[in-house]
């Protein structure tokens, strides 16, 4: 128990005005889908909107509405002009980024603290950081001109909806190409308010086309012959089917895919600076994170130090009302993935983990599960292997550094890790073994538009951010 209670410091929601039903956004309007679904708040079950389905043939209309506008305006645009197309977009987003941030904790569940910290002015940076790029392409080392690859069709997951976004249509448009993106089924909102903003910025209709839309329309995009580059965010399953289905075509494409990180943690590492790093790694947005630090690799002589100090810490997180500005842990994004995270959590304790989390209430509507952690976890458990994708941390230890090289590597994944010691070489030692795309050394899930991310193995292939993240949207 914490010894001061905090009183609710609720966000305001009443900069968001929604409306009660959204079109599909296509060649600069918004136009009819052929169905519809509703996006709830998984903090409330409230119906936030009704938004269009699209169906083949609104992928259709899209994909002729970005290839029209790739081939008449933004394929043949000068750099500098892009760039000041991008620039507008950066700074409507950081002037609405109150709105979009209360937008993104209505839709996603997850705490204000982090829309509006991180995911929003994350999103901005992004835009302004590749709008830097635009003008300058010849120089980037990827030939004397290079030049874009046309429509890219983009799908992206639920967890960071906004930021996801960013990451795909910055470096699309810095470098010539024109979009059509589907966000994911439960987070379709702060996707259609950015093709409001694309409105307000005045960028040439067909530029960035919006359709909401289940799994269907994602596999009608990735399968339009007239799609150029597939760029895909989501779970290592959905990737496998795309990648089956661009084989033996022309199309590009990228996939950025599951992991199952190690976060490693030597005796001779600062504890509580380490305990705030696992605690960021693993309950940050609700574990919902492609990189999340969900296996604890911890040197044997400090584990029982770490664990106290682990669970002391835990106790203060405070799980509720996303909107809390003092909230450290929000809803779980769906029940279908609340149902995973108890499938696999249940599996953990009849393979024989043990399971702790701090008492605390949960609200009684939306979806909801406490941060928790398993020790006595050994390699061949499924919570040990599978991704969870919730605020669950399975504990290991490890005797030596090899031993805890070879754990961490032990996994078809291979996006992230992190490394927490005082000493600068053995960083680097550990650093240079270890398979993952990220290595983090005493922090973890920083993210900078500057810094490539991607994966090893089943974490999928290809890197966005960064100079390397103008690769993927230019022929050369
Ligand atoms: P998902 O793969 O089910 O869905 C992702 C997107 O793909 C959604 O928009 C969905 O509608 C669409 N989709 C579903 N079936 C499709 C198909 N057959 N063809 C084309 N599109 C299809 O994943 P999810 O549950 O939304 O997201 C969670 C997963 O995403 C996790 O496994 C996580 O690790 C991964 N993820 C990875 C990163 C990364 O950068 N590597 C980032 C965020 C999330």
């Amino acid at each position: 128990m914490s010894i001061f209670e905090y009183a609710p410091a609720p966000e305001s929601r009443a900069i968001v005005s929604l409306k009660p039903s959204y079109g599909l956004f296509i060649g600069g309007e918004f136009v009819d889908g052929s169905g519809s679904f509703k996006s709830i708040s998984p903090s409330s079950e409230e119906v936030l909107a009704e938004v269009a389905e699209a169906s083949e043939a609104d992928v259709d209309r899209a994909v002729a509405a970005a290839r029209k506008a790739y081939e008449q305006v933004w394929g043949k645009m000068s750099g500098a002009e892009r760039a000041k197309y991008l620039f507008r977009i950066a700074r409507i987003i950081q002037e609405r980024g109150r709105e979009l941030a209360v937008l993104e904790s209505l839709d996603n569940g997850k705490p204000i603290r982090e829309s509006r910290d991180v995911d929003i002015p994350l999103v901005a940076a992004h835009f302004f950081y590749y709008a830097g790029w635009a003008d300058k392409l010849d120089h980037a080392g990827f030939g004397a001109s290079p030049r874009p690859l046309g429509v890219a069709g983009q799908i992206i997951p639920w967890n960071f909806p906004l930021l996801m976004l960013a990451w795909k249509i910055a470096p699309a448009l810095a470098c010539g190409n024109t979009v059509v993106l589907k966000p994911a089924e439960t987070t379709p909102l702060t996707a259609l308010l950015f093709a409001e903003i694309c409105q307000q910025a005045e960028l040439p209709p067909g530029v960035v086309n919006i359709l909401t839309g289940a799994g269907a329309a994602g596999a009608a995009l990735v399968a339009h012959p007239d799609v150029d580059k597939v760029a895909f965010t989501g779970s290592t399953e959905v990737g496998r089917i795309i990648a089956r289905t661009v084989a033996g075509t022309n199309k590009r494409v990228t996939l950025e895919l599951g992991g199952k990180a190690a976060n490693i943690v030597f005796e001779d590492a600062p504890v509580d600076q380490a305990v705030e790093g696992i605690v960021n790694g693993i309950f940050f947005n609700q574990g919902h994170v492609c990189c999340a630090g969900s296996r604890l690799l911890v040197q044997e002589s400090i584990s029982e130090e770490v664990l106290e100090s682990l669970k002391r810490r835990m106790s203060t997180l405070r799980v509720g009302d996303p909107l809390d500005k003092n909230t450290d842990i929000g809803a779980i994004n769906s029940a279908e993935q609340l149902a995973r995270i108890k499938e696999l959590t249940a599996a953990g304790e009849q393979e024989g983990a043990e399971a702790w989390s701090p008492p605390c209430e949960l609200p009684s509507r939306g979806f909801w599960f406490r941060p928790t952690i398993f020790t006595g976890v050994s390699q061949a458990h499924r919570i040990a292997r599978e991704e969870i994708f919730g605020p669950v941390l399975s504990v290991l230890t490890f005797r030596t550094p090899a031993e805890a090289v070879e754990k961490a590597n032990n996994t078809p994944y291979g996006l992230s890790a992190g490394i927490w010691t005082e000493k600068g070489s053995r960083i680097l030692a550990v650093a240079d073994q270890l398979r993952a795309g990220v290595v983090w050394a005493n922090t973890f899930n920083k993210f900078d538009p500057t810094s490539p991310f991607g994966g090893y193995k089943e974490s999928g292939y290809g890197r966005e951010g960064g100079r390397h993240g103008l690769e993927a949207y230019l022929a050369h």
